[in-house]
């Protein structure tokens, strides 16, 4: 048969069988019941993809490739070991630099290896080399800005300068230029110099002006953007299977951006220029000093009437994710239900920081998956609900998202938790959550504080519950 015959072919079905397990990944992806599959088979894909490629190629060196592959092996093995859950989203954002940053370099050695032997290529691929470079060495600066801020290696407020979004724009209109100058004109090395440097403090200046609370969605678009870059190295070498994996990244990072600004309200534009943040004030009031009182309670009373509610709604937040309090929760829920209570958990799709981290920690403690409940689900149920347990959550609850349009998270779907019947919240003390803007939910009349570690607070009812 042609296909055991023709190496070139039976490559190509190779590439093709591994295109379409990336594509079943990421549906298995799609459902925290079968994530775990779906990242497996992904990762199968990509080990047959490069397997195949390093038996095809004309390989110059095995020994630096080994040495590559076991470097980056052991650096991955540990951090995805010993990354925090909470300290995802910066590793992600790295994942996604150094993404960026491996295509810009295939792209660049193209790009040298062509000048230096004086070869001369086709018009596209002269293209994707330009596009490679400068999407990844974009993405490269880009991610490492993002990583920084997220770290809090830097200031998470957004740094603005005035005019600073028509430089952004010249920077652009510059790397257009020089991009067609080197296709059209003359592919030439000082130029293409010049346009990295500018690529590289174009990635500066995109994230710079972009607050921390937004993050979320730059992650994700600079995911996609890695994608592309992925994809433009792919057509520079002329791989099918890096072609079609740098498009999915791309398509898929670009649809996680949509879902996550629709879930905040707001236009990518909006989030990409808007310096969402940066002033300090405005409707958020962040200067003016509070004179109000919250009620606190004791987890007794908030025990007593847990046990005795209908209906219970948990909200779980970042501070759940801080305190891993996920199987003490697990085990409250457990006896609540035992004894008639009806328990769901409302799940915001920016709770945590990072997508699905909330789905995420509930799963390790075994929730069951039919008790979760997205925003739009669950949002009219908290106004027959008897208690409303907001666990280590405020951004994510603040009312002013809904009711004050002059605050700067004004439009931002929430939880209406504050519709419940009781609110309970638990958190430490009065900070603000990531947006750095108070919650008034803290001092409504049917709100009431659990202060405390959340871990420490949940594991006290249950006790307490079990007393009763
Ligand atoms: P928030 O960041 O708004 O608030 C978390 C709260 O948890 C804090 O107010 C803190 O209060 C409390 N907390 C911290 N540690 C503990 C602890 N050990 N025990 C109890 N409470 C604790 O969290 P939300 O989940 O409500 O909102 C997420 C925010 O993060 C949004 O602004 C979102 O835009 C942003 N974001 C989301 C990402 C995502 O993809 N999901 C990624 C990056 C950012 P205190 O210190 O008083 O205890």
């Amino acid at each position: 048969m042609e296909l055991f015959t023709d190496r070139e072919l039976f490559i190509q079905y190779i590439y093709l069988a591994s295109a379409t397990m990336f594509i079943l990944g990421i549906k298995l992806l799609g459902s925290p019941a079968t994530a775990r599959k779906g990242n497996l088979l992904a990762a199968a894909a990509m080990f047959i993809a490069v397997l195949v490629t390093l038996v095809n190629l004309e390989v110059l060196n095995y020994g630096l490739i080994a040495a590559g592959i076991a470097i980056g092996a052991v650096i991955g093995a540990v951090m995805a070991r010993t990354i925090k859950m909470t300290a995802m989203p910066q590793m992600v954002a790295i994942f996604n630099g150094v993404g960026g940053g491996a295509s810009a370099l295939i792209a660049i050695s193209e790009f040298v290896r062509i000048t230096d032997d004086g070869l001369s290529v086709a018009k596209h691929e002269e293209i994707a080399i330009m596009l490679g470079t400068l999407i990844g060495l974009v993405t490269l600066t880009g991610s490492l800005i993002a990583f920084g801020k997220l770290q809090e290696i830097m200031t998470t407020r957004p740094i603005t300068f005035p005019f600073q979004n028509i430089a952004s724009g010249a920077m652009f209109a510059a790397i257009v230029g020089m991009v067609i100058y080197l296709v059209a004109v003359d592919f030439n090395e000082p130029v293409f110099y010049v346009l990295i440097g500018t690529s590289l403090l174009l990635g500066i200046q995109l994230v710079i002006p972009i607050g921390g609370a937004d993050m979320p969605v730059v992650i994700s678009l600079l995911n996609s953007y890695s994608g592309v870059a992925a994809a433009a190295a792919g057509f520079a070498l002329g791989n099918l299977v890096l072609i079609v994996a740098g498009a999915l990244v791309g398509a898929a990072g670009l649809i996680l951006t949509q879902i996550m600004t629709k879930a905040m309200n707001r236009s990518l534009a909006n989030v990409v220029f808007g310096a969402f943040g940066a002033a300090p004030g405005g409707g958020g009031g962040a200067a003016a000093v509070e004179t109000r009182t919250a009620k606190n309670v004791s987890a007794e009373d908030v025990a007593v009437m847990l046990a005795y509610a209908r209906s219970v709604i948990f909200v779980p937040g970042y501070g759940l994710a801080v305190a891993q309090a996920q199987h003490q929760v697990r085990e409250l829920a457990d006896l609540l239900e035992a004894r008639g209570v009806r328990v769901k958990y409302a799940i915001h799709p920016v709770a945590g920081r990072m997508p699905g981290h909330m789905n995420v920690l509930l799963a390790e403690a075994n929730v069951p998956y039919d008790e979760l409940y997205d925003l739009d689900e669950i949002n009219d149920d908290f106004k027959n609900t008897d208690v409303a347990v907001v666990i280590g959550a405020n951004d994510v609850t603040n009312p002013a998202a809904r009711d004050e349009p002059d605050s700067p998270v004004y439009g931002m779907p929430i939880l209406n938790v504050d519709h419940a019947q009781h609110v309970i919240v638990l958190k430490r003390g009065m900070s603000p959550g990531f947006a750095g803007i108070d919650n008034d939910l803290f001092f409504k009349d049917n709100t009431m504080m659990l202060f405390g570690d959340a871990r420490k607070s949940v594991t006290a009812l249950v006790t307490e519950v079990k007393a009763l």
